[in-house]
């Protein structure tokens, strides 16, 4: 990471938005502004009975579709784009609030794609407004207890805080890899046996708020085909990993996203059908014991002879299948080990913000890998990222998530870490925010309303000082953050 843009990063933080207001037409400060429109309802315009808006101009917009579009006027009211074009003077009142944004860059808000609030509860309240400091206004949740997920979306409901989409449980097998078991691994999944509970998980989960399910690991063929079934009954798309009793190809092309790239290397390999036959063998004939421990056994057996095993036709044919299936690869996290991310310039002053307990938690763990450096494998974190340009050429679409704060993802600013490695697999910078934008937004069924910078879509949009088209670290340089309509400040 380039030191400047950290020094921008934290210059532009602390003086928001100074430099480019317009005293003359300003009212309110920008904090004022968000604060009201946050915590009260916004005053309205006594001769037009309107919302006051917040006009941006003379801004370069990052459009994820189109590229650079220059000079232009945003109008924000509420917490909607109302306008983008050239600037309009007649839209001006007295109330509202004008930036003059000339030479800044317009994005819209981030997506991370693979969050788990729960993961570590000495972290979750911090979470949000990490998440929102960094530019990443909307999150998909991929596991955790419905119930806990439900009261945080509440709780956070008039908060500065990203809009927040779950599925609830991991919905396992028979063993189930998160079962709570074990006090370090959190009880995030749940038993699904058959097609009654498919049906009647799926229902429940629908009820207590669940935006969508995701599906785990140890789950059994028929049951994952019931809880496909019982998905598409709720309205509900679907994430999931592999199945280790199936092939990426065969329940890939029924998920809407599919997670880490994970599984998908026991489907390329030439002998891929041996490995599967083993796989099956080995969940059967499983009886006792800890699920995380079956599937443990079953990736160290399998995941690195299968890379080694490695039949590009193959892979081809179970890439060709998944052209409507998101593959979120979270390559920080499967390359976190080797690229070590706590070696980067901006990572101490990243990491002070998190809480005490979770630093030390993390250093310690960071000592420890540091000892055993020698003996980690790399196989599959290298196997990860020559994964991107397949997926790139097979035109299998590709979707930004971290799985923060899982293997040590500071939540917000792993998402910049995320997008840095997308463009070193081999997209374009503007490939990469498509993924953290407009993709998210299609898996959700939402990309008339989010992702882009275009009038009627959702007001989350970052302020930045330079053109990440040009450079992707440029995702970091970060002026302001307007979620759901206001300034974070
Ligand atoms: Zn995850």
């Amino acid at each position: 990471m380039k030191e400047h843009t950290t020094t921008k990063r934290t210059r532009g933080a602390s003086t928001p938005a100074k430099n480019f207001m317009r005293p003359r037409l300003v009212t309110k400060t920008l904090l004022t502004v968000s604060l009201c429109c946050a915590l009260l309802a916004c005053v309205k315009n006594p001769d037009t009975e309107e919302s006051p808006k917040t006009i941006i101009n003379n801004v370069n917009i990052v459009d994820p579709v189109k590229g650079l579009l220059a000079q232009r006027q945003v109008v924000v009211q509420e917490d909607k784009i109302v306008y983008v074009g050239p600037i309009d003077k007649t839209k001006a009142v007295d109330s509202d609030t004008i930036i003059d944004a000339t030479g800044q860059f317009l994005m819209p808000g981030l997506w991370d794609m693979h969050v788990h609030f729960l993961y570590d509860e000495a972290l979750t309240d911090t979470m949000p407004e990490l998440f929102l400091r960094y530019g990443v206004t909307s999150v998909r949740d991929t596991g955790g207890d419905v119930k806990k997920l439900s009261a945080l979306r509440e709780a956070l409901k008039d908060a500065p805080a990203p809009r927040i989409y779950f599925s609830g449980p991991l919905l396992d097998g028979e063993f189930v890899v998160y079962d709570g078991t074990d006090p370090s691994r959190p009880p995030l999944g749940v038993r699904v046996l058959n097609a009654e509970s498919a049906m009647n998980t799926v229902s429940a989960l629908k009820t207590a708020g669940a935006d969508f399910i995701k599906i785990y690991e140890l789950v059994a063929p028929a049951t994952y085909n019931s809880l496909v079934a019982a998905a598409k009954e709720f309205d509900m798309p679907i994430a999931s990993h592999v199945p280790l009793m199936m092939t990426a190809d065969v329940a890939g092309p029924a998920a809407g996203s599919m997670e880490h790239l994970r599984n998908i290397e026991l489907a390329c390999a030439a002998n891929w059908q041996e490995l599967l036959t083993q796989r099956q063998a080995a969940i059967t004939g499983f009886t006792e014991g800890l699920g995380y421990a079956l599937r443990s056994g079953l990736h160290t057996a399998q995941r690195v002879p299968a890379i080694n095993a490695y039949d590009e036709t193959r892979c081809n044919e179970v890439l060709d299948t998944l052209t409507n299936t998101i593959q979120v690869p979270t390559l920080r996290l499967n390359t976190v080990l080797m690229l070590k991310p706590f070696e980067r310039p901006d990572w101490p002053s990243a990491a002070t913000a998190l809480p005490q307990k979770v630093l030390e938690n993390w250093q310690a763990r960071i000592t420890m890998l540091e000892a055993n450096r020698l003996t980690i494998d790399h196989t599959f974190a290298n196997w990860s990222q020559f994964l991107i340009a397949r997926l790139l050429e097979r035109g299998v679409p590709i979707g930004a998530g971290t799985d923060t704060p899982i293997g040590l993802g500071i939540p917000g600013y792993s998402l910049h870490t995320e997008l840095e490695l997308l463009v070193a697999g081999g997209m374009s910078t503007k490939q990469a925010i498509y993924s953290a934008t407009v993709t998210p937004a299609k898996f959700l069924g939402l990309e008339e309303t989010m992702g882009q910078i275009k009038a009627g879509m959702a007001a989350d949009l970052i302020l930045l000082s330079e053109n990440p088209l040009e450079n992707i670290e440029h995702s970091r340089s970060i002026i302001n953050v307007m979620s759901r309509g206001s300034w974070v400040d």
